[in-house]
Parts: structure tokens; sequence; C-alpha cells
């Protein structure tokens, strides 16, 4: 199988046991493609693995030619000039503490490696960037459950995440962990500069401390009774049951989450960040990006109004970023303090082990951060005034934000039950119905969705296999059975047919605009449409009654077909390649041209394969086996 990695235009082969690399030279024209061997990795690891990158030559030249068409600034729609050649594109990082959920999945992974394809289809840059987030309270805790050290039970949940990710057929160039060498030191680097900079401060503070275990108890260190709903055994910073979030101290009966004694106050030294101060630079770097979503910045700069709180960055626990001052001992920085500077570590990691400048990589960049609603606060707020803060790493051109998803109309709960894996679900269904359901349902806003097992089925049965299988499917098998597998040569196109072109010439622009706007389900419902009218056309057409005057038809749909096969790609990648090999045509579905949809590239005696189905019908029953195992909804 071949395989690419597009942010380094190599090629990689799959062999028994290893990947071998090859360097692609086009210097003689692409038809004169060169594969030149340069190494091999091991088929585990991401296209970032060191190996690889110690064999690729400094200074090739990486993909990026005019990104004409694509459209990335919501304020000037119909002009061509903030068209970016270059992007980072990051997603909000999964605690390194359990399986990928379907609501992360539905707000940040998928719509980014949709968006990501998309970029690359118009040959725009783009590194697309992720790292499990392996500090914090609740890791540890979990890691002390599990009885393992937690540098080892992160490890086990990296591995896993991203074996999850590329079955999901999400591919990112590099997936790192908050807690490598790279992003420790640039946190580092940036508590020492916003120190020397005078942006934190010391306080002392009480800590609630188990004097049994020795030790101080942040966050969810503390369990107890909910002070609203009195729900038992809740963390202290918020309740699972009502949803409210406590201020320290709040909740009542606190005990200590580990053995169970009444903590006592103990006095504390930690460092705070002045958010405050950054207030007048937030209003302002909010008001004028035009490219967030006016919703979201609506809702930050009421937070604005209402006045920023100093955060306190410090937790006295030992795993996480060591505090890098001597008098500072046993301290670590806060999780929300260097997780998201990861998404900077990581893209400069997977840029240097290249021979790139990667802060001018960055700063060069077009830069996006696809997160779901639930961390708001600390991208619009919190990540901007670091960044600012510092002064050396821009900020976010777009944070796209999505909202939650709910599960037969109710909110996901894994200790409810009210759950579905992802794992699970690759396990009784394939990953491009799951792509294809959640991108169809999933507006570009922050307003929940629900992913309903009955819609899901409707969906599948109705649009994948009903509309465009069905016209794929019934243009391929009339093209094997009647023309023994040949494109056959057009005839004078009638009205109906200049009609069909015209739609195919329009379809690279009207899809294109709704994708470059990060308008998925939009661009999803235009190639839907596209190919219902596809399926009226051959209706109209009747090529069934007369087969030698049938030939326009056919030679029209077939080249339809590949445009569909291009325009599929972004939400479900394996179907599209699925296609592209139907057709017998050259290379893959994604190293196409966006552009190209928009033209009759299959020439008349083009030979096809024997077609088979791409998609299946999803039965009652399986959706009646998903339904009962969920059972009833518990409130
Ligand atoms: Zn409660
Ligand atoms: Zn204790």
């Amino acid at each position: 199988m071949e395989n690419r990695c597009r942010l380094w235009r190599c090629v990689s082969l799959w062999s028994w046991s290893k990947i071998i690399i090859f360097h692609e030279d086009t210097s003689n024209g692409p038809e004169a493609r060169l594969l030149r061997y340069v190494g091999s990795r091991s088929p585990v690891m991401g296209c970032h693995s060191e190996g690889h990158e110690s064999l690729i030559n400094k200074g090739t030249t990486l993909r990026g030619k005019s990104a004409e068409g694509l459209i990335l600034n919501r304020s000037s729609s119909d002009s061509h000039d903030s068209a970016p050649t270059r992007v980072v594109v990051t997603c909000a990082l999964p605690y390194a503490n359990g399986e990928i959920h379907l609501g992360h999945v539905t707000s940040t992974y998928l719509p980014a490696d949709i968006f990501v394809r998309f970029c690359r289809l118009n040959g725009v840059e783009a590194a697309f960037v992720c790292a499990t987030d392996d500090f914090g309270t609740p890791i540890l805790i979990a890691a002390e459950q599990d009885k393992k050290p937690p540098a080892q039970f992160v490890e086990y949940w990296n591995q896993r995440d991203l074996q999850d990710f590329g079955d999901l057929s999400i591919n990112f160039d590099i997936f790192d962990r908050t807690s490598s060498k790279e992003n420790i030191e640039l946190t580092q680097h940036f508590f020492r500069r916003l120190y020397e900079k005078g942006h934190i401060y010391e306080q002392e503070i009480l800590q609630p401390y188990c004097p049994r275990c020795q030790k101080f108890l942040p966050d969810r260190y503390v369990k107890g009774t909910c002070p609203y709903c009195e729900a038992v055994e809740q963390y202290s910073d918020s309740c699972e049951r009502c949803g409210k979030a406590f201020q320290p101290g709040e909740i009542k009966d606190p005990h200590c989450a580990i053995c169970g004694s009444k903590p006592e106050k103990r006095a504390s030294e930690h460092f705070f960040l002045r958010l405050s101060e950054f207030t007048e630079p937030l209003r302002k770097w909010l008001l004028e990006n035009d490219n967030l979503q006016p919703e979201v910045k609506n809702y930050v700069l009421n937070w604005i109004k209402e006045g920023l709180q100093d955060w306190d960055i410090t937790r006295d626990i030992e795993w996480g970023v060591p505090v890098p001052l001597d008098r500072a001992k046993g301290k670590v920085l806060y999780g929300w303090f260097d997780n998201h500077l990861c998404y900077v570590s990581s893209t400069l990691k997977l840029t240097e082990s290249r021979g790139i400048d990667g802060k001018a990589f960055w700063n060069s960049s077009t830069i996006f951060h696809f997160i779901g609603k639930d961390i708001v606060y600390h991208h619009y707020l919190f990540l901007p005034a670091m960044r600012i803060g510092v002064g050396e790493y821009k900020l976010p051109e777009f944070i796209p934000t999505r909202g939650h998803l709910l599960l037969q109309g109710g909110k996901f709960s894994k200790s409810r039950g009210w759950y579905v894996g992802l794992r699970e679900f690759l396990d009784s269904f394939p990953a491009d119905y799951l792509r294809y359901y959640l991108a169809a349902i999933t507006p570009y806003s922050q307003s929940d969705v629900n992913f309903g097992w009955r819609d899901f089925q409707g969906r599948v049965n109705n649009e994948l296999v009903a509309n465009l299988g069905n016209f794929v499917h019934r243009t391929l098998t009339f093209i094997w059975s009647r023309f023994k597998g040949e494109i056959p040569r057009p005839d004078r196109f009638d009205d109906l047919d200049k009609e069909f072109q015209t739609r195919i010439e329009a379809l690279s622009g009207q899809v294109g605009k709704e994708l470059s706007r990060i308008e998925l389900d939009r661009a999803l419902k235009r190639i839907l449409e596209f190919s219902d009218y596809c399926n009226q056309y051959f209706q109209r057409k009747q090529p069934w009654t007369n087969v030698e005057k049938a030939t326009t038809c056919l030679y029209l749909s077939a080249n339809a077909v590949r445009s569909l096969a291009i325009l599929i790609e972004p939400f479900i990648p394996n179907s599209a390649e699925a296609l592209w090999e139907l057709l017998n045509l050259k290379g893959s579905a994604y190293e196409q041209d966006w552009d190209s949809i928009s033209s009759l590239q299959i020439s008349p005696g083009h030979s096809i394969r024997k077609p088979e189905v791409l998609f299946r019908r999803i039965e009652d029953s399986e959706i009646e086996k998903q339904i009962e195992r969920l059972g009833p909804l518990k409130s």
C-alpha cells in the first residue's frame, strides 16, 4: 500500500515489517515521478518518527502550489487575497487517561481532519498537530488507581489514542505528548519570560492538606457532597450530576480522595498569572479578529467586561512541568499552563527535525485551533494572554468551536452507561459511516448535536446508499455491462447534457466555498444535492432504452463519479480511495487538485475495474441491538 506524508511530500510503501521511504522527485514533470529510496521506518510510528526525518534531505521544497480559490476569511468571502498557502491546524489535546470520546471526535478531531484534507487538495501546505495531555491531577489519580507510574500510564494511552485516531483515518503529522522534553522546555521558557516581564507573581494561599497521606490535595484530590444537589462523592471542582462548578472550599463534607481523611488547611506559596493585566490587549485582539465565530466572541467579551481573575498556575504535586525556580521545589505548573503550548512545541519538533526554522514556520502560517465549547475560556483568554505576554509566537487566526454531542437525547456518561466507545463503534460499523454521519449533523456553531441510532441508520441508508452509492453503482455497472468497462465516446451534447456539464463546472467553487469557511455540514449537503441531481439526470436520460444513444450520458456520468470521489475525500477518505480504485485512475483521490473536480478528465476509451458496492445498508436489527445495549435513559 502506498502512503504519502503530505507535509514532506515523500512517499512511503508498506512492506512486511517496515515502511520503506522514498523521496519523490518530480523535477522532470509529474509524469516522470521518481522514487528515490531514503530509508525505512516502523509502520507503527507516524511520519514524524525520528528515523524518518533524519533521512530527509534538508531544503527540499514543501508542497505548495498557489491556493487560488481557497477562501479562509469569513469577512471577505469573495476575495482571494486572504487565501493562505501554509496552515498549522491543531486539535484540543485528549487527556491521556481514557478512550477517545465520540463527543470530541465530533467537535474537534473530525472537523480538523476534514479541513486539513481539503487544504491539501488545494495545494496548501499543512502541519496537522496533536498530542496527549499527560499532566494534571485527573491523570495522576487515574494512574494511582491503575497502580502504574504516571509516565507508564500515559505512554499506554498515547499509543492507544494514536491507534484509535488512525482507525478513524485521522492521521496527524505529529502526535506528540505534553510530557515530551521539548514541551517541558518550551513551557519553562514561557514561565521564565512571563516571570521576567512581571506577568507572574507569588502569593501564599491556604490549600487542603491530607495529614495521613502527607500531601497537598489540589483539585480532584478532594471529594465531597454537592452543596446544590446533595450528590455524594463529587470532586471538589464541580458536580457530575447537576453540572455546577464550585469555588474552592465550597464542597460539603470534604475528604481526601485517596484515604478518606478530613483534610486540613495549610499555607502554600503559589504563582499567579496576571490575567487581569491582559484585559485590553485581549479585547483588542478579539474585536479585530473577524475570523472568530461572532457568538463565541461575544460570550468571551462579556467575561472580559465582568473582569478577569488572575490564574493560579501552580500545583503542589510531583507530576507536571517543574516550576523553573530554585525556591519552588516540589511545585509543578498547572496543566492548562503547559498543554496548549504543546501545539507550538510539536509544530517546532515537526518542522525543525527537517531543518526548517520552526518559529518562522509558525509565524508565517495561518493558525487554526479546533476545539469544543467546554474549553473556550482557555483558548480565547488564557492561551492568547500567554502568547501576548511572551511575544514570540503569533496568535491563532481561527479557533473553530463546536458544541457537545448528546446520545439519543441524553448527555454522554460513562459512569451511567450512557455511552458509545469509539472502539466499540468501529467494531460494528465502518469508520466512514461515523465520519459521514457526524460531519452531516454538526454545524459550525456551539449548538449541541444529537447522535441518534435511527437517525444514523437513516442517513447512511438514504444518503450514502440510496443517493450517492446508487448513482455511482448504476453508472459503473452500466459501463461495465453495456460498454465492456470502457468509457464511451460522447455524442453531441443536448440541453440536459449541457446543464449537467455546467453543474460539474460549478462544483469545486460551490463546495469549496463552504469548506473554506469550515462550514462542513453545508459542504456535505451540497455534495449530496449534486449526487441527487446526478440520479435525476440519469433517470431522465434513460440510457437503458437505447444504448447507442447513451454514450454522452455515460461519459458525463463517469466524469461526475470522478468529481464525487474527490469531493468526498475529506469526509469519507476510505470510500473515496475505493471509488478511485474502481475508476482505475492513476494515483489516489487525495493527491488530486481540488479544481480538477470541475473538469471532465476521464477520456473516452479509459477502462474501469469491475464495479463493487461501496456502501452497504444498515439493517434494523443492527440498530435495535445498539439501542437495546444502551437500555433506558437514566437521569
Ligand atoms: Zn450537584
Ligand atoms: Zn489522604
